[in-house]
């Protein structure tokens, strides 16, 4: 059984502030936000990152991101806009190797992330 957080997250061994679920996926607040809409969609599958999915996953990877504009919407932030951002590996500055997008929004951010 794999030891990874979301993993742990996704089997309920850990708390999480849980947005949505499906039978594919996960979203729940992300625990040190950086905008007042800081959600984290993941498949409950394990995937390392986006570099490690396949064609296969074609179908998941555009579920999640219907699933992160419909909780755009529910978050009320559609109008104002909101960004969708997936880290990859070291240079990605990616934490968690589980593959998550994350959904920001609720304030004005900056027009060139570094
Ligand atoms: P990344 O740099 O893209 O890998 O981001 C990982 C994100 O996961 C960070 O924004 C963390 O704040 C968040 N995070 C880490 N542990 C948890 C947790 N237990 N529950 C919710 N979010 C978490």
């Amino acid at each position: 059984m794999s030891d990874c957080l979301f993993c742990r997250i996704v089997r309920g061994e850990l708390p999480s502030d849980k947005v949505f679920e499906n039978e594919s996926l996960l979203a729940f607040r992300d625990i040190n936000p950086i905008a007042p809409v800081h959600i984290l969609v993941i498949p409950k599958k394990h995937l390392t990152s986006l570099a490690a999915a396949g064609r296969e996953d074609g179908a998941l990877l555009g579920e999640m991101l219907l699933v992160l504009r419909d909780l755009a919407e529910k978050n009320g932030v559609s109008e104002s806009g909101y960004r969708v951002v997936t880290n990859i590996g070291a240079d990605g500055a990616q934490q968690v190797n589980h593959l998550h997008f994350h959904l920001l929004g609720g304030r004005k951010l900056q027009a060139r992330p570094e």
